[in-house]
């Protein structure tokens, strides 16, 4: 019997995956260390039992496309929802990318654009950042003119470096993009400046927002794009009928009553993040200044394998970055609470000693 191998681009990826190991303090995976509001906890039964489960659900999310959009000063029309930010990543290379065009990205960064540009069948270009890990002019003008592509990724703040991008750079990218650029703005809370606020349909500006971070709703699976009409209406056509189910819905627009509670807390984590920076620094780490809610890091002494190790010995999982091209040596840590950032600054004290 013969047997169907998955396309190339399935084979030749191995996959992305952060080990989940299950100890005491984890800070690997940039989600909130604290737990939604209570109150919206106590919501949902209500909001469960209040659903006609048999029907399908408002296909559009107009409820909750127009909460979002009138929070960004937008039209519903210029807003796009989806099951996680990487499902809309996905949606804007299904609609925009795919075989026969170009996706670009800046390296180091966040690795699933590479990914999900490969699966959808897109051809990717790479730029390089420079020591400091912010963009040159030079290279987004050298890379939009020598690859023309169709998307171009921003991540700001970065994932992994943390580093905030200086909005001039942006501008120079609009200007010499040929195609979208889209800056994935998982970190937008705990950076000083946001591109939201200038989308508008005659700009091929699209920005992607999370609620898996600030928001501390990882487990809910939602994110969502600001961007042109003409760009959501493609996004429309690529997304599967009723993508966002009902439940998903009405508990997202719940919660986005809290969320004055929960943005309350970006100025406890930016706090926080100044503490475990200046703690690393304090042990002998290099240390990359960052605008999110996790800090990079390469130790100096040890080596980011023996300290990863050293750390997951004491109970503390951190991400591994050390193996991703151009950021050997280097771990990133999530800024975790009170408890766990001292945990982890104990435990760097001990491994660097
Ligand atoms: C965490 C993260 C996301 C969020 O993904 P979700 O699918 O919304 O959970 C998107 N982009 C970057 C750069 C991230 O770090």
């Amino acid at each position: 019997m013969s047997r169907i191998e998955p396309r190339e681009q399935i084979v030749a990826m191995s996959g992305y995956h952060s080990p989940q190991v299950d100890v005491p303090v984890r800070l690997n995976t940039n989600e909130s260390p604290f737990a939604p509001p209570a109150a919206w906890v106590d919501s949902l039964a209500a909001i469960a039992a209040s659903l006609d489960w048999n029907r399908y659900p408002d296909r559009s999310a107009a409820a909750l496309r127009a909460e979002i959009a009138s929070r960004h000063g937008l039209d519903p029309a210029q807003v796009f929802v989806g099951n996680g930010s990487n499902e809309v990543l996905q949606m804007v290379l299904l609609a925009f990318g795919g075989a026969g065009r170009t996706v670009a990205m800046f390296e180091p960064t966040y690795q699933m654009y590479a990914q999900i540009a490969r699966v959808t069948g897109a051809a990717v270009v790479t730029g390089e950042r420079r020591a400091d890990f912010t963009l040159d002019p030079a290279e987004i003008e050298r890379v939009m003119s020598r690859d023309k592509p169709a998307v171009t990724f921003l991540c700001n703040p970065n994932n992994p470096t943390g580093v905030v991008e200086p909005r001039a750079n942006l501008e120079v990218l609009l200007e010499k993009a040929p195609g979208l650029v889209v800056v994935d703005e998982a970190y937008a809370e705990f950076a000083d400046w946001t591109a939201a606020p200038m989308v508008r349909d005659d700009l091929p500006l699209v920005v992607t927002r999370t609620f898996s971070k600030t928001l501390s709703l990882a487990a809910l699976r939602v994110g969502y794009v600001l961007a042109p009409r003409r760009v959501i209406e493609a996004l429309e056509v690529a997304a599967l009928p009723y993508h966002l189910d009902a439940f998903k819905q009405a508990a997202t627009l719940a919660a986005l009553a809290h969320t004055d509670e929960m943005t309350a807390r970006v100025a406890e984590i930016k706090a926080q993040r100044a503490r475990i920076s200046a703690g690393l620094a304090a042990a002998g780490c290099e240390v990359w200044p960052s605008g999110a809610n996790f800090v990079l890091f390469r130790p100096r002494s040890g080596g980011a394998a023996a300290t990863w190790q050293g750390l997951l010995d004491r109970g503390i999982l951190v991400r591994d970055c050390s193996g991703w091209p151009r950021l050997a040596g280097c771990l990133r840590v999530t800024v975790g609470t009170d408890a766990e950032n001292s945990a982890f600054l104990r435990a760097m004290e001990e491994l660097s000693a």
